[in-house]
């Protein structure tokens, strides 16, 4: 066969018989990257605030679009005993947790002296220390198989900073830090079986749900048209003027869990249109 068309086919189930958590993907960027890891063979437990009945709606088109195995866990990710259940059960019912995609997040804009004590601390929670959590209670199984892929969704703000965001900017240099010692961590374990791997992705602006509603919102509150929302307030510092997709990050999550990049590692890797490089 052609190698190119191996090569195809082999990615196409690159990820076959390996399980995912991926926290917060019920919507947006975890939903993407869910869909991406499930078209790539691997089993998804998705995570996230939903109805009931929106939650099972994604699990079950998840299992019969992909025709993998789908769960769904409506853990906290502001309780740490919620996490380790998560986990302890994915363990259960689909035998390991390879791929642990830590993608939960939200966000709150305020000056520093103006912050709310309860923002700051669901962000740290949510953005942070539930990544802490998820990595310490899924390690042991890695290491055990001698096979992990961690993937942290940190952002553009793991790196730079913006006025107004300090807790979620804290939070995302915290991620990218944990990244880089949970690397350091399990460098040299199980080689032979792919190894364990933990890096972060940086995004700039994702289009998602969320972003498209403060598109409408700011275009109404600054009488600006979309185009103009766009590309002066949204992406004012994305050189690019384009927003990442949900299908990008996807798409390189699933690099990073293959065999491909099991050199990659400890590494904070930026998709933002040229945010970073000014
Ligand atoms: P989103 O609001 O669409 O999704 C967030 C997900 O987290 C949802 O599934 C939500 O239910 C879940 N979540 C929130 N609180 C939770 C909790 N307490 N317990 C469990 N789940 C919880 O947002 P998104 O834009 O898809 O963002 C996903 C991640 O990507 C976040 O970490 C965010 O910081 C990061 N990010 C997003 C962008 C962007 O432009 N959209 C850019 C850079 C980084």
């Amino acid at each position: 066969m052609d190698t190119h068309v191996a090569a195809a086919a082999r990615s196409r189930a690159a990820l076959a018989g390996k399980t995912a958590i991926v926290t917060g993907s019920t919507s947006g960027i975890g939903l993407g990257v869910a869909k991406a890891l499930a078209a790539a063979g691997a089993n998804v437990m998705l995570n996230g605030l939903a109805a009931a009945a929106d939650a099972e709606r994604a699990r079950a088109e998840l299992a019969a679009t992909f025709g993998i195995g789908a769960g769904y866990d409506a853990a906290d990710m502001t309780r740490p005993e919620a996490i380790r259940a998560l986990v302890a059960r994915t363990e259960r019912e689909f035998g390991a947790v390879d791929i642990l995609v830590n993608n939960a997040g939200i966000q709150h804009v305020a000056p520093v002296e103006d912050f709310p004590d309860e923002k700051w601390d669901a962000i740290l929670a949510i953005n942070l220390s539930a990544a802490f959590h998820a990595i310490k209670a899924a390690l042991p199984g890695m290491k055990a198989r001698g096979f992990g892929r961690i993937v942290n969704i940190a952002s553009a703000h793991g790196l730079v900073a913006s006025p107004f965001k300090a807790a979620y900017v804290a939070a995302k240099h915290g991620v990218v830090g944990l990244t880089k010692v949970v690397a350091l961590e399990v460098a040299e374990i199980g080689g032979a079986e792919g190894g364990i791997t933990a890096n972060a992705i940086c995004p700039g602006y994702v289009w998602t749900p969320l972003v498209e509603k403060q598109i409408e919102d700011q275009a109404k509150s600054h009488g600006l048209p979309r185009e103009r929302v766009v590309r002066e307030v949204l992406l004012a510092r994305q050189p690019n003027k384009r927003f990442a997709t949900v299908e990008e990050i996807g798409a390189l999550t699933v690099f990073l869990c293959g065999e491909a990049a099991a050199s990659i590692t400890g590494a904070a890797l930026p998709v933002e249109g040229g945010w970073t490089a000014q």
